[in-house]
């Protein structure tokens, strides 16, 4: 670990050393999120562009000079990461983009983005001998926890909103964690797990507030530039809650020019839902200042009141020249559709949020015809059935009979010739 030098809080700057807090800034409390800083030098004598091209490694842990930890025994052995990234020049077409790319993290062991940050939990609490990892989730860190402290017999503690989809529940049970479901908001979830974890000595892996997680959020930008062979793409799209991940593909880009090894950073576009865009309306007023309010949209996974990694998540879009986007749920149903049909990518309703940025922004005729453009697939579909139900229209059903097909040709619903 000696390549971490230190831990840096966001809000007041004070540099503690990589051992000396455990989670937030003493002095600014659970606002005052950690930044965790490197000895880049020294990670550039342990890690190059040509030995990764060599290295076998096919998950998150290729990148472990570059991540905070040390012994890779105690990680799960699960495949997280490597996810891959697809052209998708169908899409691109119906868009009029030339170079669109899907990164589809839906693919990790748990089906989200939330995996990279939970191996490195785990990996992190194992070495501090933890009893229990705990985590207050809108449902996908929770899932993503679970699978993998499974992976390892390690016992947690979980905390859901009591309307969690039920996908999201059935994949913690079926894990073997000890669930408790909060009659409350993902909100009063978070702030129940951080007493419960204080007065219990718990782990706990809540976002932001860990300031670890967003260090395995980043290694998602590292394979979409490896990727891409250290070429960056001129725009990401990132789909935004709490803002960690956000935060994260700052924070990798940040590390990839500290090696020089890409010569110039992406333009980040954060994307919110309409009904939970607390992080877009503070950027276009300009301000850090976050004004709290009760989330409303169906894309739960980005449904929160109160970022809890905001000055991160702004920093990130302001140090790129990028932008904040918000979305209708509608919008957020359309790009489902879209990118299943043109893509065969299936994502839920936040995962398919950095899509329905990119969706809208060409439609405004805010993208270039070639630029090349990465939008991040955050979450696999099949976590939230009922979402996607709502984005498309009821099949027919019909008698088990050819006439009955027959028919549906007749009224042009199906290809083939009427007879
Ligand atoms: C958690 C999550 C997000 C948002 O990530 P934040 O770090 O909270 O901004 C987006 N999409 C999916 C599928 C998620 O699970
Ligand atoms: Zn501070």
């Amino acid at each position: 670990m000696d390549h971490v030098i230190g831990l840096q809080c966001v809000r007041c700057g004070r540099i503690y050393p990589p051992t000396g807090v455990a989670y937030t800034c003493p002095t600014c409390g659970d606002e005052g999120i950690l930044d965790l800083l490197y000895d880049y030098e020294r990670i550039a004598g342990r890690l190059r562009r040509d030995l990764l091209a060599r290295n076998p490694e096919r998950t998150i842990w290729r990148y472990a000079p570059l991540l905070p930890v040390e012994d890779l025994r105690l990680a799960a052995p699960l495949t997280v990461g490597w996810t891959p990234l697809y052209r998708a020049d169908r899409l691109a077409g119906e868009l009029g983009l030339s170079g669109l790319y899907i990164k589809d993290d839906g693919r990790n062991p748990s089906a989200s983005l939330k995996d990279r940050a939970s191996a490195v939990a785990l990996v992190r609490a194992r070495q501090e001998g933890a009893a229990v990892i705990a985590a207050a989730s809108t449902g996908n860190a929770a899932s993503s926890l679970a699978c993998l402290c499974a992976g390892v017999g390690q016992p947690c503690v979980i905390l859901v909103p009591e309307a969690a989809p039920p996908a999201k529940v059935a994949q913690l049970l079926i894990f073997g964690a000890r669930v408790l479901l909060v009659q409350g908001s993902y909100d009063d979830a978070f702030d129940l797990c951080l007493e419960a974890c204080r007065a219990y000595g718990w782990y706990n892996r809540n976002t932001a507030v860990n300031p670890y997680m967003s260090e395995g959020k980043k290694t998602v930008i590292l394979e979409v530039c490896e990727q891409l062979n250290w070429d960056p793409p001129d725009l990401v799209f990132v789909p935004v809650g709490d803002g960690c991940i956000i935060g994260g593909v700052g924070k990798g880009l940040r590390d990839l020019q500290a090696l020089g090894w890409i010569e110039r950073r992406p333009r980040i576009i954060g994307v919110q839902a309409e009904g939970s865009a607390v992080l877009a309306r503070a950027w276009s007023r300009g301000t850090e200042e976050i004004l709290p309010r009760p989330p409303t949209t169906l894309a739960d996974s980005i449904a929160v009141a109160k970022p809890r990694d905001a000055l991160k998540a702004l920093r990130a879009v302001r140090e790129s020249d990028g932008a904040y986007v918000v979305v209708s749920d509608e919008e957020i149903l359309e790009a489902m559709r879209l990118l299943g049909r043109t893509t065969g990518v299936f994502a839920e309703p936040a995962g398919a949020a950095g899509v329905a940025g990119v969706i809208r922004w060409a439609r405004e005729g805010r993208l270039r015809g070639d630029e090349r453009v990465v939008a991040l697939v955050t979450g696999n579909g099949l976590k939230d059935i009922a979402s996607a139900l709502k984005a498309v229209a009821e099949p027919p059903r019909i008698a088990p009979r050819l006439e009955a097909v027959q028919q549906l040709i007749r009224e042009g619903l199906l290809p083939g010739v009427a007879g």
